[in-house]
């Protein structure tokens, strides 16, 4: 493991600005972070609350910063009720935590069943929800310095393209990479159509709100590039607009165990239906993109239709349409399908 500087911030203010201190003292000697986003490996600073992700990708030599910041004692631990009847959710807010508030099992219930569905409960209990939105790929060869890997070294090359492919992606790939978004928690965020609120460490003073639909980028010739953030930024909250009056909700993911393993594809499935048909419709999908995807096409062949069969295979169809498969998940196109015919006849029942 490299070594580096370990700071525990008190405030959101000073953990942005220790993170900018590190960024300008790197760009002074050559570094080019500030070109890149904090999604980049190797990263100068890198903010560490659950450390379910960045503790591993350290000991492996994958995450190689110069500074990390201690985040855990800034208080972006509570879920709140707004005014407008939407939810306002902690970066800090553990996993198990956020699945089992009263609020999100009422209100929100495909993120609590997107939450329960990931990791083991031990990492649930760690993990957070700012931590789980910068998960890193579970791509084998991203995670293996000793492999070409676009992603972690941009030029290298991609292994994972004629090599162990099974579990990578199908949609949103580029000829530079394939790995998919691993999140449970982000698939239902984005069928949400959550939020995310951002502190930039070049403005230590104030906030900005980026939706869920803007916040993950495709590979394209970037694939080192995996968000919107800048150097530093600091994700503080997440914001969940009220729910639909007659809304119904599910995530069904479907793995190779029952239980510690992410996603081959899953759906997350909100409708609304009256008199047996579908007044409105928002669908994501995990396991099959290389970013959380959400499924448009989807929803315009369900929207205003019969709650059917026909419908829903439809719709499946219409979602996988730009599906592209590689030489060992093909097998990801039909059971992508599947999997979102029956969240859809799950929650249309
Ligand atoms: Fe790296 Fe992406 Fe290729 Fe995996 S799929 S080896 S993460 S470039």
């Amino acid at each position: 493991m490299h070594t580096f500087d370990f700071v525990r911030a008190a405030n959101a203010g000073q953990a942005v600005s220790e993170a900018q201190a590190a960024i300008n003292a790197q760009t002074a000697s050559n570094h080019t972070d500030t070109a890149t986003n904090t999604a980049t490996a190797p990263a100068t600073v890198r903010y560490v609350a659950g450390g379910t992700t960045l503790i591993d990708l350290m000991k492996l030599d994958v995450e190689t910063p110069s500074r990390v910041i201690d985040i855990n004692q800034l208080p972006f631990n509570q879920v709140e009720s707004l005014p407008d009847g939407g939810l306002k959710i902690g970066a800090l807010v553990r996993n198990s935590d956020l699945a089992n508030h009263p609020v999100v099992l009422r209100d929100y219930p495909v993120l609590s069943l997107a939450l329960k569905s990931g990791a083991s409960a031990q990492l649930r209990n760690m993990a957070t929800t700012g931590g789980n939105l910068l998960q890193r790929t579970r791509c084998m060869y991203f995670r293996d310095t000793a492999m070409a890997c676009n992603k972690r070294s941009p030029g290298s090359g991609c292994a994972a393209i004629g090599g162990a492919n099974r579990n990578l992606a199908i949609l949103g790939t580029s000829d530079h990479c394939i790995a998919t978004n691993p999140s449970d928690m982000n698939i239902a965020l984005t069928a949400l159509e959550a939020t995310i609120v951002i502190r930039g460490a070049s403005d230590a003073t104030s906030s900005r709100e980026v939706s869920i639909a803007d916040f993950f980028l495709l590979p394209g010739n970037t694939p080192e590039r995996e968000t919107v953030l800048h150097p530093g930024d600091l994700i503080t909250h997440v914001i969940l607009r009220k729910p639909q009056s007659g809304e119904r909700a599910t995530y069904l993911k479907l793995r190779d165990r029952a239980s510690y393993e992410f996603a081959l594809a899953s759906a997350a499935v909100i409708v609304t239906v009256q008199n047996g048909t579908i007044q409105s419709a928002r669908v994501a999908m995990g396991g099959v993109g290389t970013r959380p995807w959400r499924a448009i096409e989807a929803e315009r062949v369900l929207q205003g239709a019969p709650a059917t069969a026909a419908t829903f295979n439809a719709a499946a169809e219409a979602a996988l349409a730009g599906a592209r498969a590689q030489s060992q998940n093909g097998f990801k196109v039909v059971l992508a399908k599947r999997c979102l015919v029956h969240a859809l006849t799950t929650v249309t029942a």
